[in-house]
């Protein structure tokens, strides 16, 4: 179906390794460039966009409109970033006749209403995810520079090419540059794709979970954030605004 909405999901494979923090930063940073983004929480089992936003309970979520109990646009909230989300319930009963299969049928509603949607994938590559990478045009792979992450981001790709969905390329979070970890030769060479974003670690992040604010609200010019920065400006296809004094000596 045509539509002007980029479907962006946000996957990897294996968990804890920056879906959900890449969502929540990335969206804010598109919709700083002027974008209108819709992030949406597809992690259906384990759900924690909407905490990682400081969005409360919200009265409607994509479970909800998953069991045919609310329309998609009265699941949808608007952060004070300016960024749209559609968290999903937390409790556990909200499981209870949902199925991720409904997912991509769920967001038709919503397509040409935003430029870009995110999708913050499952871990795994179970029901859940394999849902979010078919709602989906696109897909940024994540993964850690380690081979156990490569691996599952690897599976990922491969999923994400069975089902039509275009690579955009990979993002290695949580980079430390120690010896230990594997060169960017090595996860391009794996994986096929081409490294379009490198995130260092940054104990700012887990200051700004804590804080529920994203990153790039929190700590704007912390290294992480000026990787997703970058990132988000290369997403959006316009040019980057550092200073030159900046990228010198910050
Ligand atoms: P996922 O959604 O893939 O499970 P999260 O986004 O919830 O992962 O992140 C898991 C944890 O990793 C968070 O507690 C966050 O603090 C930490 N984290 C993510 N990216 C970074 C980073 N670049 N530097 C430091 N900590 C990070
Ligand atoms: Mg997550």
């Amino acid at each position: 179906m045509w539509h002007l909405t980029r479907v962006i999901c946000i996957a990897g494979g294996k968990g804890g390794i920056g879906k959900t923090t890449l969502v929540s930063n990335l969206g804010a940073a598109l919709v700083d460039l002027g974008c209108n983004v819709l992030a949406v929480d597809s992690n259906l089992t384990t759900p924690n966009l909407g905490i990682h936003l400081g969005i409360p309970l919200y009265p409607k979520t994509l479970h909800d409109v998953l069991k045919g109990k609310a329309s998609i646009a009265e699941a949808i909230y608007r952060h004070p970033s300016g960024m749209r989300v559609i968290p999903a319930g937390l409790s556990l009963d909200d499981l209870k006749g949902t199925d991720p299969r409904d997912l991509p049928t769920a967001l038709l509603d919503v397509l040409g209403i935003v430029d870009i949607m995110l999708l913050d994938a499952s871990a795994g590559l179970g029901r859940e995810a394999l849902a979010a990478l078919e709602a989906a045009d696109e897909l940024l792979v994540l993964t850690t520079p380690d081979l156990p992450s490569v691996t599952d981001a690897l599976k990922t790709a491969k999923l994400a090419q069975q089902v039509g969905t275009k690579p955009i390329g990979i993002v290695v979070n949580r980079i430390l540059g120690r010896p230990h970890e594997m060169t960017r030769q090595e996860i391009c060479g794996m994986l096929d794709q081409p490294i379009i974003s490198e995130i260092p670690e940054d104990w700012n992040i887990s200051a700004s979970i804590a804080a529920r604010t994203p990153i790039v609200h929190y700590r704007p010019n912390s290294p992480a954030s000026r990787a997703i920065k970058r990132l988000a400006a290369r997403i959006a296809g316009v040019e980057v605004k550092e200073s030159w004094w900046r990228r010198l000596f910050l």
